[in-house]
């Protein structure tokens, strides 16, 4: 077997030349092209191969390159986290008892814009960002500093810690915000549950049952509000048709006109949506 790293003015690669093997075999891993060749196949054969493949290698690195950027690293100091469809860093500072305060100094009112351009992968450029400030109490009695505390934390412990606590922060928004808003939604469509509750879910953001019980997943409060609404709207509308069917969506869009685009935002955003500590 040979290895040899090809830098061209197109593209790098890396060859791999097996005796095995009797096909070329082209990969895009990682942001990192290889090819696996045959030992005796000549150069100029390979070369013919990547540049008919050039447009499709090109966009593969492109699209992990964006995976990366809307991937962040979560639950660690200067983090970024949707809250309310606004993008927020996540600050971890160590004090007298665990609690999160939220700040907020960005006034822009994108929330009540029914817009699908909202950044998927721009990071802020400025501070005016609002901020998420995970207070994580301190071991009792401990008379060693903040800054050595930092320095002895085991990061995928702190990791936990910091998710805990912004569950725990979630579920309360997402308790006060339906509890505020789901009268209101209810006159309007003269629909009216029985109870509501706030859970988290894996892969959905709410849901109805035949016993006329609302459930939502407390990481709705990510999003901006008129897409939360559209989601109370949708479930709802389940109170009358307990399925997806023509009929169901055209009472949605009845008290809702704008649910395309708030699907769309669910859709587009949905990778940042996901609060996985292997991220
Ligand atoms: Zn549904």
């Amino acid at each position: 077997m040979s290895v040899v790293e090809v830098v061209d003015a197109e593209l790098n690669y890396l060859l791999i030349r097996s005796e095995r093997r009797k096909t070329v075999g082209l990969y895009v891993k990682q942001g990192k092209v290889t090819v696996r060749a045959p030992y005796y196949l000549d150069q100029k054969h390979i070369d013919a191969l990547v540049q008919k493949k050039l447009l499709w290698l090109k966009s593969k690195l492109e699209e992990q390159s964006q995976n990366q950027i809307t991937t962040p690293r979560l639950f660690v100091d200067g983090s970024y986290l949707w809250v309310f469809g606004q993008y927020t860093k996540v600050t971890v500072i160590y004090g007298k008892k665990n609690q999160v305060n939220h700040l907020q100094v960005n006034n822009l009112q994108v929330n009540n814009l029914p817009v699908n351009d909202l950044p998927v992968n721009d990071l802020p450029v400025n501070d005016l960002t609002d901020e998420l400030q995970i207070v994580l109490a301190k071991p009792k009695h401990s008379s060693i500093s903040d800054q050595e505390i930092l320095s002895r934390v085991n990061v995928q412990e702190q990791r936990l810690k910091v998710k805990k606590q912004l569950e725990k922060w979630f579920k309360n928004q997402a308790e006060t915000y339906i509890a505020e808003n789901l009268p209101y939604f209810s006159a309007k469509t003269k629909l009216t549950p029985k109870s509501f509750k706030v859970r988290q879910y894996k892969a959905r953001w709410g849901s109805c049952n035949s016993k006329k019980e609302l459930s939502f997943n407390y990481l709705l409060m990510m999003v901006p509000t008129w897409v939360i609404d559209y989601v109370i709207i949708h479930e709802l509308c389940h109170l009358e048709h307990l399925n997806h069917s023509a009929k169901f969506w055209q009472l949605v869009e009845q008290h809702y006109p704008l649910y395309q685009a708030a699907k769309i935002w669910m859709k587009t955003h949905q990778s940042q949506l996901q609060w996985t500590l292997e991220v």
